[in-house]
């Protein structure tokens, strides 16, 4: 039986800790070494450690986890980490003791080497993928993000979301902007709030709840095209432009 764990670090990061059945685990993201540390000391032992993208709450942790970990680290390709050992990329699998192959997908758009890392049961998405919404274009182009999260959203509806970061609340107020009726949304947020009352994580979400719920996954959808339209004062012709439209408004969505 494997197990998921989510670290809480920083304000709002999660780090995941993925447990195999030989009861080693995989760390995703590691942006702090300190929660990692005390988990260990409290039994954690680490197989391997995955990374997403560049960004410091998401590597941050690993020289000094490098102290105390001579396993593999498994990346992207990009000068701007250090530590990896296990250079990675679109198409690559991750074989790990413990696992069932982990599969690479390039997912660009958050940054430009952002990666993903799904066994099809669990997916590590980084920054790019969010419960109800998704990341900021840091470098990428909508385009690119459009097809990375619908590279996404073509996994299994069961997957479950190991996303990076516990904004799902905030991203819930633009969600019912957006899409105003929803009522499978709706319920989404109000079990979100429950966990959130009692210092619970959002997350891991599913895949098919992301498809029901994340307007960024909707943005063909009927009624969220007629919320963007009523925004907009006009309808963008291309799927591409309605996508790129619809995240430059929740860029300045106060
Ligand atoms: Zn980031
Ligand atoms: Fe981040």
């Amino acid at each position: 039986m494997t197990a998921l764990l989510a670290l809480p670090a920083f304000e709002d990061n999660y780090i995941w800790c993925y447990r195999g059945s030989n009861g080693a685990s995989i760390v995703v993201d590691p942006g702090d070494a300190g929660p990692v540390l005390a988990a260990m000391a409290d039994g954690l032992r680490i197989e391997a450690i995955l990374i997403t993208h560049h960004h410091n709450d998401h590597i941050g942790g690993l020289p000094a986890l490098r102290a105390v970990f001579n396993g593999p680290v498994f990346g992207p390709a990009d000068a701007r980490i250090s530590g990896i050992d296990r250079i990675v990329g679109d198409g690559d699998t991750v074989h790990t003791p413990g696992f069932r192959p982990f599969r690479v997908l390039a997912v660009p758009g958050h940054t430009r080497s952002h990666l993903a890392y799904t066994d099809d049961d669990v997916l590590f998405c980084g920054d790019t993928l969010f419960s109800l919404g998704c990341g900021r274009l840091f470098e990428g182009t909508p385009d690119q993000m459009l097809m990375s999260l619908d590279r996404l959203a073509a996994l299994p509806d069961d997957t479950r979301v190991c996303c990076t970061h516990e904004y799902t609340l905030s991203n819930a107020r633009f969600a019912v902007a957006a899409e105003p009726v929803n009522p499978e949304r709706d319920r989404l947020i109000a079990e979100i709030s429950a966990l959130r009352a009692t210092g619970q994580p959002s997350l891991p979400s599913r895949i098919g709840v992301e498809k029901a719920c994340n307007p960024f996954l909707r943005s063909d959808h009927p009624e969220q095209l007629s919320g963007l339209a009523r925004h907009l004062g006009y309808m963008p012709e291309t799927r591409q432009a309605r996508f790129s439209a619809l995240r430059a408004w929740k860029d300045r969505f106060q």
